[in-house]
């Protein structure tokens, strides 16, 4: 069991949570209109007539837009629908120009699915997917340009959106925190959304309520709009039951109603009372025909599927002997992924991880670099493991060149060749260093002779030392160990 427990006064609680996520599609043009999609171009300069909700023009359904939603439909393990009718949902906003939103509703495209998600205690749990709809997304509101007017944006209107709704089945936010970064990098490997939540790309509505641990059913929820971080959807997970175990401790009922979630208070409140979906008036899109596929174009979109993380993941837990953790760490973008690959099949994978996930991750960070621009190759690395693996030089060299390496890019033979930097492990060297490390400490000696064994260590660095860091340190360890007993 990985779920959160409240504990009120009366009884202890659990979370029951539900996401909507909106995810914008990537597609060069809108789902409606042939008007470019491209994020930073001046306001209204992406706004056909189609966008601009001008009498009498007609929508033309972009199949790029319906190929990418099959796409991620298939990623979410999810049915799809050969048959599935576009809907629209009314409502007046000056953002919003047709005065309805074309959309899906009682036959969307995708049907039911699931998600893997794996939690940091090594378990793991599906998560139900409801559906998958598409729809255009409305233009945008500006009121902070003037303190007396607001202006609109339409660049945004009509772009393509994939609505993804879970089922209820989030019961803490370290679950529902787990199912969007599995999502993101679900929808980044196939490359349907880019699954920036900061842009506004991935949009995340959050329905929060509790019950009594062992209660049957579920109580009234709230709904939070947009929340857009998952540290902002953990915490107004955890901010919004806590409200309603207070409510329900105190006797008070939770009325349904939508919520905004203020990261500068890390509380939620209330924006309106839910306006009930028959409120929306949806009816047929009478512009445009149902929506049916047929089995060749879902082949032909299958055919196409990329690796996705889950299935990676198995694979290098299985044949490399990663551990789940570090292969989710490594498998959370494409990119990474598969520079670990080239860097790891053929040499030992484990130390590749370790080496990926520390020195080299912090040398990307600390140059303020992407993977791409690494100066150190997949290929280098491998082959640094190798030097250390077939014991040519030790772990603490092996930092130095790694060192060097970032700097030049030159290959780790290359380096420790040129540098010699090559592990002393013959004998006669190290015995020869031993001696006269001891030959110059005899008052250690002695100590070390007379009981206090924890010299050891002070010994071995001596040895290093005066090797200049190239002895095999396990056989330094060995070697001195004979000549002091
Ligand atoms: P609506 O039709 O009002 O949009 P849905 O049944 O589609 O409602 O659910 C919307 C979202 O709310 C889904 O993600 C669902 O999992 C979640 N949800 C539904 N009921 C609850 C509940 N009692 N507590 C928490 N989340 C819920
Ligand atoms: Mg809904």
């Amino acid at each position: 069991m990985t779920g959160m427990i409240i504990e009120g006064k009366t009884a202890k609680w659990e979370i029951v949570c539900g996401l909507e996520i909106h995810c914008q599609i990537i597609s060069k043009s809108k789902m409606f209109s042939g008007a470019s999609t491209h994020y930073g171009s001046d306001a209204n300069e992406n706004v056909s007539f189609i966008d601009a909700g001008m009498p009498g023009m007609l929508p033309t359904l972009n199949e790029q837009c319906v190929r990418q939603a099959i796409k991620t439909g298939l990623g979410l393990n999810a049915k799809i629908n050969k048959y599935s009718e576009f809907a629209r949902k009314n409502y007046f906003y000056a953002d919003l120009p047709q005065g309805y939103q074309i959309s899906q509703f009682k036959y969307p495209i995708v049907g039911e699915g699931f998600v893997k998600i794996d939690l940091e205690d090594g378990s793991s749990k599906n998560i139900g997917i409801e559906r998958l709809h598409i729809e255009q997304d409305a233009g945008k509101s500006i009121h902070d340009i003037s303190p007396t007017k607001s202006f609109i944006d339409l660049n945004r209107a009509g772009v393509g959106l994939m609505e993804i709704v879970t089922k209820p089945d989030f019961r803490s936010p370290e679950e529902a925190g787990a199912f969007l970064r599995e999502l993101r990098s679900i929808v980044r490997y196939l490359g349907t959304c880019d699954g920036n939540m900061d842009e506004g790309s991935m949009r995340c509505d959050v329905n929060v309520s509790v019950r009594k641990v062992g209660e049957e059913g579920f109580r009234t929820r709230n709904e939070m709009k947009n929340v857009n971080s998952v540290k902002f959807v953990m915490q107004a997970i955890e901010s919004e039951a806590r409200r309603h175990v207070e409510t329900y401790e105190n006797g008070g009922t939770i009325e349904q109603e939508t919520r905004q979630f203020d990261p500068a208070t890390g509380k939620t409140k209330v924006m309106r009372k839910k306006e009930f979906a028959h409120d929306y008036r949806y009816f047929p899109e009478p512009d445009l025909l149902p929506l049916v596929l047929d089995d060749a174009m879902i082949e032909e979109i299958k055919a196409e599927m990329v690796e996705l993380p889950d299935a990676k993941k198995a694979r290098f837990v299985h044949d490399l002997g990663l551990t789940p953790y570090d292969a989710s760490v490594l498998c959370e973008s494409r990119e990474t992924a598969e520079w670990f690959e080239k860097a790891a099949y053929g040499h030992d994978a484990k130390k590749v991880a370790n080496w990926m996930m520390g020195d080299f991750f912090a040398m990307l960070n600390e140059k303020k670099i992407t993977l791409e621009e690494s100066p150190i190759s997949p290929e280098n690395l491998g082959k640094l493991v190798d030097l250390i693996t077939s014991n040519v030089i030790n772990g603490k060299t092996a930092k130095d060149v790694f060192e060097i390496m970032a700097e030049t890019g030159d290959s780790p033979d290359k380096i420790v060749e040129e540098r010699g930097l090559k592990q002393v492990t013959d004998t006669a060297a190290i015995e020869a260093v031993i001696d006269e490390v001891i030959a110059a400490n005899p008052d250690n000696v002695a100590a070390y002779r007379g009981g206090k064994v924890a010299l050891m260590g002070w010994f071995v660095g001596q040895v290093m030392k005066a090797s200049k860091g190239k002895a095999n340190p396990g056989m330094v360890n060995e070697l001195l160990k004979k000549k002091l007993s």
